[in-house]
């Protein structure tokens, strides 16, 4: 996966603001932040997006979520926070190495205007 940017990322290749690192995942500030907190949390195997998602790597999702929960609530996020997957061109995903963006700080509106 040399030409993945955040498997990079993962690896030290390409710098990046660490948040949070652990067995199964590595997090760190999203480099255009849309919010005051927006941090990234990516596996460190590389999973293309959340459409490739199955019974053997799943796992690594609710590790991922226990991490979100854990920098959340050190992050004083009690007023709320969002969690984003971009899946696929319609979503605007735009690296294809799963992430869940943790979004915080504001209030963030509606998600979608169309739900
Ligand atoms: P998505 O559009 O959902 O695929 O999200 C990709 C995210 O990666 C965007 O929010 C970008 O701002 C962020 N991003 C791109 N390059 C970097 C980087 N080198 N360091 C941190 N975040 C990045
Ligand atoms: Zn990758």
């Amino acid at each position: 996966m040399n030409d993945c940017l955040f498997c990079k990322i993962i690896s030290g290749e390409i710098p990046s603001k660490k948040v949070y690192e652990d067995e199964y995942c590595y997090a760190f500030e999203d480099i255009a932040p849309v919010a005051p907190t927006h941090i990234l949390f990516v596996p460190k195997t590389h999973i293309p997006s959340a459409a490739a998602i199955t019974p053997e790597n799943s796992a690594v999702v609710g590790k991922i979520y226990e991490a979100i929960a854990k920098i959340a609530k050190e992050k004083n996020l009690e007023n709320g926070w969002r969690v984003v997957s971009n899946c696929g061109p319609d979503a605007g995903q735009t690296v294809f190495h799963l992430h869940f963006h943790l979004l915080g700080g504001r209030a963030l509106g509606v998600m979608c205007d169309n739900i």
